[in-house]
């Protein structure tokens, strides 16, 4: 069996400058988190509040946690307090919660907005068209606490390539859009946060600035 360290090292060769490497951490031990850490990564990504906090609490501080799961809106108070990005905000009620809760907490949160793009049932995510009407009606003078520094997505799960490369590419069209309609004089808009182990090449290839790689680094989550 590979190292975690020999994992990412091939990870890494797939990924040019300028994409960021979220190492998703989910499910694994501290002990197996802090290989990946002293082969010098910093990014982990965590889906669930309390494993998130539990992690934080335990591992180096110069950790930049991620949050890519659903988010409930009661769990958001528990990770505000140091949590670096979180990727899958899919309503107006959790971005407003992220919101009151950052300002209690006295930091700006930078978060993703989620977008449904794959074929099979997903239950989270802006569809496109709720996606480009949640950002024309977006007020930011009513979220000062919170920064949108870009969209996240998945593409569906399966064989077909053509189809993953479309998904990707209709994300990435999406987020060229948006931004340009919407963000253009916004500089913190250029996150694109698309790929994960079995398609990360692609979504690179398709444009992606964040790759959210688990069991390529780590291997099977039990
Ligand atoms: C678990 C998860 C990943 C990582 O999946 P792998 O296939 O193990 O790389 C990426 N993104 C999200 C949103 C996840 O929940």
């Amino acid at each position: 069996m590979l190292s975690i360290a020999q994992n990412i090292a091939h990870v890494r060769k797939s990924i040019p400058q300028g994409v960021d490497l979220v190492c998703v951490s989910k499910f694994h031990s501290k002990e197996t988190i802090l290989q990946a850490y002293e082969a010098g990564e910093r990014l982990f990504g965590e889906s669930r509040a309390q494993e998130l906090v539990q992690k934080y609490e335990a591992l180096p501080k110069d950790i930049a946690w991620h949050f890519i799961g659903h988010l409930q809106r009661n769990k958001v108070r528990q990770i505000v307090p140091f949590v670096a990005l979180i990727h899958s905000v899919d309503s107006v009620e959790l971005l407003s919660e992220i919101n009151r809760c950052a300002e209690k907490s006295g930091r700006r949160i930078s978060v993703l907005l989620q977008v449904h793009i794959a074929q099979e049932e997903q239950k989270f995510g802006f569809a496109p068209d709720e996606l480009r009407q949640f950002v024309a009606e977006f007020d930011e003078s009513k979220f000062p606490f919170v920064s949108i520094c870009g969209l996240m997505g998945m593409a569906t799960f399966t064989d077909d390539e053509e189809q993953i490369k479309r998904e990707f590419s209709t994300l990435a069209t999406l987020f060229a859009e948006v931004k340009s309609a919407y963000f253009s004089e916004n500089e913190v808009f250029a996150t694109l946060s698309m790929g994960m182990s079995e398609d990360f090449p692609l979504a690179i290839a398709a444009g992606s600035t964040m790759v959210r790689v688990g069991s390529a680094i780590f291997g099977e989550r039990s």
